[in-house]
């Protein structure tokens, strides 16, 4: 022991001196080639932060030393000592070194290799690395099976877990270890650093070691009970307030004790500082969770849920996070530089020290690159196997010589844009091939899709199959039908149109026409999914506007016929990346052109009180001979009162758009009804169509020239987009106006509006869509608040997606069954993730 009180020595070198024989041992265990070395960054840091409560300085030196000391009980061997080193080396600028540790401090001196580049960080220096976890156990010593076994341990079945952090999990469906490990921060606190109270600032957030001197409980004048905790650093008072505070909080505090407080700090009476429900610790306790260290900050549970809580979380990813198993092939691991999946998940939770924490926060640091990359890598590696297996399933080779691809295409009464015959020579050739062809034909509305999926769908029929086309509302099958029917005069190719079943005798007939083979073509809603539908020869399917559609439903469809040529069209423009992570298994084509004669649609967006220019503008086009749409939001709790939106809106406009027709279509009418009225409007008789949502898709009345849109704030940025789409189809200039509601756009919905302003692109629009919404909305599979990835983002991490692709592919290529040695947890783990990614899809 260092004497106490030398004189001549510096402040706090008999606590610093007090670190010579532990750190000799450490040498020690080193040459002795032990495995882990428990104790001596609690050691270490403990020792600092006496050693600063003594008055040591300088504080750079303490804070180098102190973040050494977190995690390197956990270094492999041969990165213990360089990390030894450097704290013998930072030792000695605070006090002599006696020669044995001198030696090491040398070592400790020898500059660090230059700092790594941005973004890849292959392996961290070493007091970076310092904080990573105990090391995985080859896994040789413990197998791949046991290992899973023991994080499927349930939480409840880990020994001595408090149950109040417990609980914390369970709510948020983390029953498991692994899952609880899985349950990543949102955010982190930097917490390395410990602060004297008298440098304390108003304001800020901090953490200091102070002393207890008083502990009372009392009443605030609104008879509350508070605990006031009076502390103090030498002679600096800080005061600790607890409001509603229980029964154990009393209990933490014993007058003449250091603790370790963190939290705001304010001022209280008399301007002595306070910390209002500050977290608090014993100096002392070891290795803590919540002080010294980068501490993570959950999702949900409260800030003084949270020390509980890192407790719990900071022993799983000590005795759990190292059993981790690694699931990337270790080829893969290598070339892109990722972190093992154990380290990126340990440090995840316990960031090492250095750590930028907007980086973190942003999700844009190394554990999080590796763990969104293991999520992009498992679903493309699905896709691309998915991919391969129907490719080597035989399917129909359709006539698509260029003379039968010429007759498909006869009876379309205009010219294909380029984009339209570039998409739709990619379809033929596929549906050449005696391969099943599976294919997303992507183009903002109104590019002509329609158009390219009939001349395909003829292919089909011209080699003596069925075409089915499935729409995705009963208006749209029926617009689909009479456009088709039209184009069809005189080819004696017949078209049944296939409603629901309680649609009466047509019905029948339809349905007979298709069975017996009859009828060449298919077109209609899920009513084709139905058991009573039943087909002669179906060799090809289109799906319009999948994305309404579960995967079950285009599952049925598909095997209605033997194995059929599958056209899955979208309307809502995808962006590459959502289009590359979903549909990564479907071949693409996309029409990026709109047909000649269209004309941008002009757009502005009105509050409800400036109703009577949105008016004025309608009247305008009215009287100019045009076709105004008002549309009304659907309102998902009640039926009734967006019904009666429209009803009463449409009445209102009745009166003060006389003498105009307006008529009203509402989800509640009857079929016919609807088709009453849209014939209608498509006639000219009626000028205006109130509605709610029925017309989002598909309408095409290229005589209307104004789209209103009542409570605009009400709808997604791509229904907007569609909806707009209903205009602006004939030479006129059309208008689109956004009328927002009383209360008004805020948030998300300004950025909407803003967004329909600023652009017509469709694709634009469907990155703002994702920016905004997410990728799981987007696509219509989310179940509530559960996204699809847990790390990964499509708008922020196209660049992996990238790589995570080219790998996957590479794999999927070089070993399709996943049987070489050394992707074995790879297959193990496909299954999984499979399930978690909901990829049971077409096929
Ligand atoms: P989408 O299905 O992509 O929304 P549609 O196939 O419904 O688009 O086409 C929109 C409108 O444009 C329809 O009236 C259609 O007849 C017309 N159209 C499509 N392609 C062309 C073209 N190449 N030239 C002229 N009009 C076209
Ligand atoms: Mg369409």
């Amino acid at each position: 022991m260092a004497p106490r009180d030398v004189p001549g020595a510096p402040p706090g070198a008999r606590e610093l001196t007090a670190l010579f024989a532990p750190l000799r041992f450490a040498v020690r265990q080193e040459e002795a080639g032990l495995a882990r070395l428990a104790g001596l960054g609690s050691t270490v840091r403990g020792a600092v932060e006496r050693a600063r409560l003594a008055g040591a300085e300088p504080a750079a030196a303490l804070d180098r030393i102190a973040a050494a000391g977190l995690g390197l009980d956990g270094l492999p061997p041969g990165k213990r000592l360089a990390a030894v080193c450097q704290i013998a080396a930072d030792l000695g600028t605070l006090v002599p070194l006696p020669a044995d540790l001198e030696l090491l401090a040398r070592r400790g001196r020898i500059p660090a290799s230059p700092a790594a580049p941005e973004g890849r960080v292959p392996s961290p220096p070493a007091h970076v690395a310092s904080a990573s976890p105990p090391k995985v156990p080859s896994s040789d010593r413990v197998g791949r099976v046991e290992r899973r076994q023991r994080l499927a341990t349930p939480l409840a079945a880990v020994p001595a877990v408090h149950p109040a952090p417990r609980a914390l999990l369970e709510e948020r469906g983390r029953l498991t270890v692994e899952s609880a490990l899985e349950f990543l921060p949102r955010a982190w606190q930097d917490r390395t650093v410990v602060r004297r109270a008298s440098e304390l600032r108003t304001g800020e957030s901090a953490i200091a070691v102070v002393t207890v001197r008083t502990v009372r409980s009392q009443r605030m004048r609104s008879g509350k009970p508070m605990l006031k905790v009076g502390t103090a650093d030498g002679s600096t008072r800080l005061d600790l307030v607890f409001f509603n505070a229980p029964p154990w909080r009393q209990k933490q505090f014993t007058p003449g004790e250091q603790v370790l407080v963190s939290g705001e700090v304010g001022e209280g009476f008399g301007g002595i500082r306070q910390m209002a429900q500050p977290e608090v610790e014993k100096l002392g306790e070891g290795d803590s969770a919540n002080f010294g260290r980068i501490v993570p900050v959950y999702p949900g549970p409260a800030d003084y849920q949270h020390p509980a809580l890192r407790k719990l979380m900071k022993r799983l990813v000590e005795e759990y996070a190292p059993l981790v198993v690694e699931e990337l092939p270790a080829q893969i691991r290598e070339r892109r530089g990722l972190l093992g999946r154990a380290e990126a998940i340990a440090q995840a939770h316990f960031p090492p020290a250095g750590t930028d924490l907007l980086r973190a926060a942003a999700r844009a640091t190394e554990p999080f690159r590796r763990l969104a990359f293991e999520e992009l890598f498992f679903l493309q590696l699905a896709l691309a196997l998915r991919r391969r297996g129907v490719r080597r399933e035989p399917g129909i080779a359709f006539d698509a010589s260029p003379a039968a691809r010429a007759a498909a295409r006869a009876p379309i009464p205009f010219t294909f844009t380029k984009a339209q015959e570039r998409a739709f020579a990619e379809i033929a050739a596929d549906m050449g091939r005696p391969e099943p062809m599976n294919r997303l034909l992507q183009g903002d509305v109104g590019s002509g899709k329609t158009a390219v999926a009939f001349a395909a769908a003829m292919l089909a029929v011209r080699s003596g199959w069925q075409a089915a086309i499935m729409a995705p509302t009963e208006i749209l099958a029926e617009q689909h039908a009479r456009t088709l029917r039209g184009w069809l005069t005189g080819s004696g190719v017949e078209l049944a149109l296939v409603g629901s079943q309680s649609r009466g005798r047509g019905q029948k007939e339809a349905r007979a026409a298709l069975a017996s083979g009859r009828a060449g073509i298919a077109v209609g809603t899920h009513a084709l999914l139905e058991e009573g539908v039943a087909f002669s020869r179906l060799g090809f399917v289109v799906v319009d506007e999948q994305h309404r559609f579960g995967v079950l439903q285009r599952a049925t469809l598909m095997s209605k016929g033997v194995r059929p040529d599958v056209l899955v069209m979208t309307a809502t423009p995808i962006p590459r990346t959502l289009a590359l992570a979903f549909y990564g298994d479907l071949d693409q084509s996309k029409i990026d052109e709109l047909p000649p004669g269209r004309t941008p649609v002009e757009t502005r967006v009105f509050r409800e009180s400036q109703r009577k220019r949105v008016l004025e503008a309608a009247r305008r086009e009215l009287e100019a001979g045009r076709q105004v749409y008002v549309v009304y939001p659907l309102v998902e709790e009640s039926e009734k009162s967006d019904l009666a939106d429209a009803t009463s809106g449409a009445e209102e406009l009745r009166r003060e758009l006389a003498p105009f027709e307006v008529a009203l279509l509402h989800g509640r009418m009857k079929g016919d009804e609807k088709e009453a009225v849209m014939s209608r409007f498509r006639a000219g008789e009626a000028r205006v169509l109130v509605s709610t949502t029925v017309i989002e898709v598909g309408v095409d009345v290229p005589n209307a020239t104004v789209m209103i849109v009542e409570h605009a704030e009400r709808f997604g940025l791509s229904q907007l987009h569609q909806l707009r789409g209903r205009v602006g189809r004939g030479a006129a200039r059309s208008q689109c106006l956004l009328v927002t509601g009383g209360a008004g756009a805020g948030g998300d919905a300004r950025e909407r509006l803003r967004t329909m302003v600023a652009t017509q692109d469709g694709f634009e629009i469907a990155r703002a869509d994702l920016r905004i919404r997410g990728p799981g909305e987007m696509l219509g599979t989310r179940q509530a608040g559960q996204p699809i990835f847990e790390v990964a983002d499509l708008y922020r991490d196209e660049a992996i997606l990238d790589e995570a692709r080219e790998d996957a592919m590479r794999l999927a290529e070089e070993d399709p069954e996943l049987s070489r040695p050394g992707n074995e947890a790879t297959r193990e783990a496909l299954e999984r993730w499979s399930s978690r990614l909901s990829l049971a899809r077409v096929g």
